[in-house]
């Protein structure tokens, strides 16, 4: 088959890979019919994830049509269903999995001894994210293998488009996710970091949620735009103070919430940590660039709540500590347990509350993702969301 595949920084490459085969009774093998990039996808194209090897097949927002099922999963899944795939691979029984914290899943990733030199405890593992994750090849691919078949895929009801219901395996769940994280209380006002597609629905969730006011920031003018069409007011981090500018808007108070929906690659800008963070990350003398976790830390109003959604690797430096625990601030953050939150987003998109495909903006074939992946990561022409069809 053919598949997307990472050979190092800056470097994917459309090429033939083997045919995905079931290797355990609980598989499937789905026949792709539309993949996307993701922003952590981006992370390693740019080559900051470790324990990629060249020729990994990478992506995680898939979904597509059931054409063969190991013999455990037949009594969920039968060849022909269309089916959308949580980025999340889980067993459904774990310790972790019973509480609905399926990223947490303690038995999916087999590369748990490396995951947990680093972190202490291994999360679940995940499609296409590094052999620190599982190594599972991707489904930004003709075919996916699908583990734990009999847990993860939503069986799409018919009726509904592939776009309509593709971001629930991931950007979807994720922007609800670190709404949801805000225990938002009407009126509230919601500071969100980073306009990119999980910006997006954590403001359109936010705003579902009974945000009073939305705070979102980016410097990129169409995504500044898509956030004030769903309701947000905007901030450019390249010309605003983005510190003073919440001040301003929130009495001297701070935020109700800041939301950090940008990760450990923010734009480097003139501040001064940025610009250390850069040195440091370049010098191996540091791992990430956790700038907006500081600056959604110092805009955060007392006793509020940061949510970290935006993806960290391993050691942050700089953190305002004293801010946090002298101010009462709760921290939530997670990889999405998006099983956990399918049952509950699948109606909001029957009821049409909500539009996932308003994010997307470039439609193309599997064979085009060499380029598509630079237009995104350089938010070129307008690039916000790319969708892929095999
Ligand atoms: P994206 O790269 O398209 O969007 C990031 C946005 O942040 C861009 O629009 C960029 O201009 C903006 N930005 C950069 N520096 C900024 C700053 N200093 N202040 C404000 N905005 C800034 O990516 P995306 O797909 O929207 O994903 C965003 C983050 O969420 C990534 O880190 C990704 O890895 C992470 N993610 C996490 C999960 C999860 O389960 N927790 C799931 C999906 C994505
Ligand atoms: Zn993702
Ligand atoms: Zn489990």
């Amino acid at each position: 088959m053919k598949a997307l595949c990472w050979h190092g920084k800056s470097d994917m490459r459309y090429e033939t890979v083997p045919d995905p085969k079931i290797q355990d009774p609980r598989d499937a093998i789905i026949k792709v019919t539309a993949c996307a990039i993701c922003g952590s996808d981006l992370h390693i194209f740019n080559g900051v994830i470790p324990e990629m090897e060249s020729g990994d097949v990478i992506g995680h927002e898939t979904m597509g049509e059931v054409v063969d099922v190991g013999s455990a999963a037949s009594h969920k899944l039968k060849v022909g269903d269309r089916v959308v795939v949580p980025f999340t691979i889980a067993c459904g029984e774990c310790f972790f999995c019973k509480r609905g914290q399926f990223s947490g899943c303690e038995r999916s990733n087999p590369d748990k001894a490396k995951a947990e030199k680093l972190w202490g405890h291994s999360p679940a593992g995940l499609f296409g994210y590094s052999h620190l994750l599982g190594g599972y090849p991707g489904g930004q691919a003709e075919y996916m293998r699908v583990p734990f078949a009999d847990v993860g895929p939503l069986k799409v009801p018919d009726g509904l488009s592939d776009e309509q219901v593709l971001f629930l395996s991931d950007i979807f769940p994720t922007g609800y996710m670190a709404a949801e994280f805000c225990n938002i209380q009407n009126g509230d006002t919601i500071a969100i970091w980073g306009c990119g597609p999980v910006g997006q629905f954590a403001i359109r969730s936010a705003i579902l949620m009974g945000a009073g006011r939305v705070i979102a920031i980016d410097t990129v003018p169409e995504r500044l735009e898509m956030a004030k069409a769903a309701g947000a007011e905007t901030l450019d981090f390249m010309k605003d103070d983005v510190y003073e500018r919440i001040q301003e808007l929130t009495h001297g108070r701070g935020a109700d919430a800041c939301i950090d929906a940008v990760g450990t690659e923010p734009h480097t800008t003139a501040s001064f940590d940025s610009v250390v963070d850069r040195l440091k990350v370049a010098t191996f003398m540091g791992t990430d660039r956790p700038h907006v976790v500081r600056q959604a830390i110092h805009c955060c109003r007392n006793f509020g709540t940061v949510s970290i959604v935006g993806v960290y690797g391993g050691y942050l430096d700089k953190i305002p500590f004293g801010s946090a625990i002298n101010r009462g601030l709760t921290f939530r953050m997670a990889q999405t347990p998006v099983q956990h939150y399918l049952p509950k987003l699948l109606p909001l998109i029957e009821e049409d509350k909500i539009d996932l495909s308003v994010v997307i903006t470039d439609r193309a074939r599997l064979e085009d993702g060499p380029e598509l992946y630079k237009k995104f990561r350089d938010r070129k022409d307008g690039c916000i969301k790319v969708v892929m069809k095999p």
